[in-house]
């Protein structure tokens, strides 16, 4: 099996691609994308393996809908990869968080993949880094809110979807801790900055995102005036979030046989 690496210019912190506008460049090491300069995510960095397609994407559909656990191994190893490209950037002391699912998906899939996966990086990552300190905190942050799917939904929709999904279940295990959130899948990048929003509201020093696959934004480019402008309003409201809007304005549908980011 091949899994294609991320590759062009990529936004420092989210790995957004991003085109070679002069703008996006704040220091010669620092390139932010639009999204990231008017709303700065709670995260550090967030790095990914590669692009959800492909292999990549059969692997992971493999693993989270026809429950086939061998390919958390594989995929746990690609992980650690994604995870090595913060070495020497990350401190060297983190607690790994799984984004968790919410209890009745969870009933539903009899398992976390994003736990699985994390189980299986840290195994690979103890032998190849050792002098990195990594160490599974997988029932501290919590899903408290069922979140509808977040497929077909816009960067902002996917942003309102998950506001205070989140929840910590002790603040003194994540207080002035280095954190590693860890994730199968990023999108647009909803889930990863609501969840660092919680710990670092929960006291953690500082929170690092590392996902398997990076997925492209595909049918959202058609909102790119609309999210702009969602963009543009958070800026001004300097809070990061957006003023709450009904769902039902955009007429989402969740449905079960979609993929939940
Ligand atoms: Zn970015």
């Amino acid at each position: 099996m091949t899994f294609p690496v991320q590759k062009g210019l990529r936004c420092t912190c989210c790995g957004d691609a991003l085109d070679a506008s002069p703008a996006n460049f704040l220091s010669p090491q620092e390139v932010h994308c639009r999204a990231c300069r008017l709303a700065p995510p709670r995260f550090v960095r967030a790095v990914a393996y590669g692009p959800y397609e492909g292999q990549m994407r059969e692997a992971i559909h493999a693993l989270k809908y026809n429950q086939i656990h061998s390919a958390a191994r594989g995929l746990g190893l690609l992980l650690a990869k994604a995870i090595a490209q913060l070495a020497g950037q990350a401190p060297s002391e983190m607690l790994v968080i799984p984004v968790p699912l919410h209890r009745s998906r969870y009933a539903q899939r009899g398992f976390n993949q994003a736990r699985s996966l994390a189980v299986h990086a840290l195994k690979s990552l103890r032998k190849t880094h050792p002098d990195w300190h990594l160490t599974l905190a997988a029932r501290t942050l919590l899903r408290q809110r069922a979140t509808k799917s977040q497929y077909g939904l816009t960067k902002r929709q996917r942003r309102i979807n998950v506001r205070r999904a989140f929840s910590v279940s002790d603040a003194a295990i994540v207080e002035g801790k280095n954190i590693l959130l860890v994730d199968d899948i990023f999108t647009t990048g909803a889930t990863a900055r609501a969840a660092a929003l919680t710990l670092m509201r929960a006291g953690a020093a500082s929170v690092w995102v590392a996902t398997l696959a990076r997925a492209g934004h595909g049918n959202l480019n058609t909102f790119n005036s609309f999210e702009e402008s969602s963009a543009t309003e958070e800026h001004i409201n300097g809070s990061g979030n957006a003023p709450e809007l009904g769902l039902g304005t955009f007429g989402i549908h969740s449905s079960q046989d979609q993929p939940s980011f």
